[in-house]
């Protein structure tokens, strides 16, 4: 007790000291440009009227009810956007069977289905229909995924694809993809998995670590079902959030796509079944993968520098993002340094073609464990203090995210800051809430290795399973700082981005701003050695891009013409060079006023779309080659 009460006497004292050296007044004066408080606005709720049926090639979603009630379909949602598949969402049976692609979500028990809906489910499989779906354990549909039996768990940890070559799988080629982890062993119970014993006509392409069955799949008549036994909730969404039971096997710098396998399986699964498939690529432009460049500036020392970095990017074609820590205050941690000649420096950094994102104000460890705040925070009242290792006063996420956006508004011209990245990646709860209400649009305050993802994602707010923010995450792939250091890991660097290019992913890159002489002349070396089919931007541009694809609005249309489809795509958002994949080779057809600013690749399997403007709609007549 003696002593508890010394420590909290010291703990006082020093308080105080920090608080009389670094007293509010001793706050410069900075021009800031004032950031209004937004409502949240609620319009991913109605997943049925968000995406309707409108063209034949759309995947069926048939949103299903179990006993545990109505899950949201979010995580299949995440998975299908990301990987650009078609896809409309119904509660009507028969009007999923009327697509040729059906997945079932999020599972089916007994009460799920009549046996006039199984009757259906099996004629339309038998004539040709294919069916993915998760977490069946209705007997009437026995026949159609070739279970016997299944066993629910919480400790599953482990689950690896089998030798079983399947068309689904094949993009599953990296021994990280073909063994994911679905939790530590550290924890007694992880997420719930269902193991199926498989009947003789089914085959497994995966196992469990208890060796039950994980995913099967079985012909019937004309068509073939899959079956998983996970949620795509526990393996995609509960990964992007961080809410997975620490199901990564490394934090950072490494390749680790435990939650992506599932969208490539698939990805692989549509294009697999699709009569003439066409998917929007994850990339612009034609290209196989980006590797988005950012710094963090977050010293007195880093500001200098960052000119280094912004030169050799533009020597080599290439831009970045730079994230700004607003540090007006003296604290514990470090001195102030957003003053001048600092802020002159973020103003060449913008003017040269860098982009600037915020790095909150004190950088504090503890800022996971920030309150909210009031959302009234603004420069003239907020006086946060790092009072050591992790611990503040005065600190606010609000506060944070909000006072910094006001500052590098006020400080830089033409600036609006929408990118923001947390001190140390430490992640509040309130982190999506406080950012969209400030005027954000895009985060990087995660790792891809934490979060499982290697493709960006819609953000959902707290507590995360059932609405997105406006947010879009974009997770850290690789950093500077882990042991031995940049400089010594671009081969490691440049074999993730490999790995990551070869499914259509992108690779953030985060080097702090200091040492220019040894990091700069590393970067340079990596972008160097990227292949030309990647691409090299800056976040902010990107970003732009990624948020313009996930709104799109976009069809592809039978027309009299056997052979010629009509690709008809409305932006909301000035974006350029979309690309569409198509399964078979394709030309734009003659008769198009858009031919000369469309563009095919030499392969024809790309067709590259020209600048849209915003609430621009494009048609353009595609003609299959024979
Ligand atoms: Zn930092």
């Amino acid at each position: 007790m003696k002593r508890y009460l010394i420590g909290l006497t010291v703990l006082a004292l020093v308080a105080f000291i920090a608080f009389r050296v670094h007293k509010p007044q001793d706050v410069p004066r900075l021009r800031i440009q004032a950031v209004p408080l937004r409502p949240l606005n609620h319009q991913h709720l109605d997943p049925l009227a968000e995406f309707p049926e409108s063209f034949p090639l759309q995947v069926a979603v048939l949103w299903t009810h179990t006993k545990d009630g109505t899950e949201s379909p979010l995580a299949l949602v995440h998975a299908l956007k990301e990987m650009g598949i078609p896809f409309f969402i119904t509660r009507d049976c028969r009007q999923a069977l009327r697509h040729r692609l059906v997945i079932i979500y999020p599972g089916v028990d007994s009460q799920t289905f009549d046996y006039t809906d199984a009757q259906r489910l099996i004629e339309f499989v038998r004539s040709g229909g294919t069916i993915f779906a998760q977490n069946v354990f209705w007997g009437g549909l026995k026949p159609i995924f070739g279970f016997k039996d299944y066993a629910p768990s919480r400790k599953r940890y482990n689950l690896t694809f089998t030798v079983a070559a399947d068309p689904v799988t094949k993009y599953l080629n990296r021994p990280e993809e073909r063994e994911v982890r679905l939790g530590s062993r550290s924890y007694s119970e992880i997420i719930w998995s269902n193991g199926y014993t498989p009947d003789s006509g089914a085959e497994v392409l995966a196992r469990f670590d208890d060796n039950s069955a994980a995913l099967l799949t079985k012909q019937l008549g004309e068509g073939r079902s899959y079956l998983l036994g996970l949620s795509l909730v526990d393996v995609v969404l509960r990964s992007q959030n961080n809410r997975d039971y620490e199901a990564e096997r490394h934090y950072v710098n490494c390749f680790e796509p435990g939650a992506d396998v599932w969208l490539l399986v698939l990805r692989a699964w549509y294009e697999t079944y699709s009569h003439r498939w066409v998917r929007l690529a994850t990339i612009p432009n034609g290209q196989r993968s980006a590797v988005l460049l950012s710094h963090d500036v977050d010293w007195g020392y880093s500001f200098a520098p960052s000119l280094d970095f912004a030169r050799i990017e533009k020597v080599n074609q290439a831009a970045s993002t730079f994230f700004i820590q607003t540090k007006y205050v003296n604290d514990a941690n470090s001195k102030a340094f957003f003053f001048e000649p600092n802020l002159e420096i973020l103003r060449q950094l913008k003017s040269g073609g860098s982009t600037i994102g915020s790095h909150s104000i004190i950088h504090s460890r503890g800022f996971a464990k920030f309150d909210l705040g009031s959302g009234d925070e603004t420069y003239a009242t907020y006086h946060p203090l790092g009072l050591g290792f992790d611990t503040a006063s005065g600190a606010t996420v609000f506060g944070e995210v909000r006072v910094s956006k006001e500052l590098l508004d006020g400080q830089i011209p033409n600036q609006d800051t929408t990118f923001f990245r947390a001190g140390h990646l430490r992640v509040p709860r309130s982190l999506a809430e406080a950012l969209e209400r400030s005027g954000y649009q895009f985060d990087s305050s995660f790792t891809a290795d934490d979060v499982l993802s290697n493709f960006p994602y819609a953000l959902p707010r707290d507590p995360g399973f059932d609405e997105d923010s406006d947010l879009y995450e974009f997770p850290v792939t690789i950093e500077d700082e882990e042991s031995p250091g940049f400089v010594r890991r671009i081969p490691q660097a440049l074999e993730v981005l490999s790995a990551n290019a070869e499914n259509g992913a992108v690779s953030v890159i985060l080097v702090h701003s200091n040492e220019s002489h040894l990091k700069a002349a590393a970067e340079e070396q990596l972008l160097k050695q990227l292949p030309p089919d990647i691409l090299k931007s800056d976040m902010l541009s990107f970003a732009k891009f990624w948020r313009a694809r996930d709104r799109l609005q976009w069809s592809v249309t039978t027309t009299s013409n056997p052979n010629q489809v009509m690709l008809r795509v409305t932006s909301a958002e000035s974006v350029s060079s979309l690309t569409f994949e198509f399964g078979q080779p394709v030309t734009i057809s003659n008769h198009s006023s858009n031919t000369e600013t469309a563009t095919v690749s030499p392969n024809h399997r790309l067709v590259i779309l020209p600048e849209l403007k915003p609430g621009q709609t494009l048609s353009l007549p595609i003609r299959y080659l024979p």
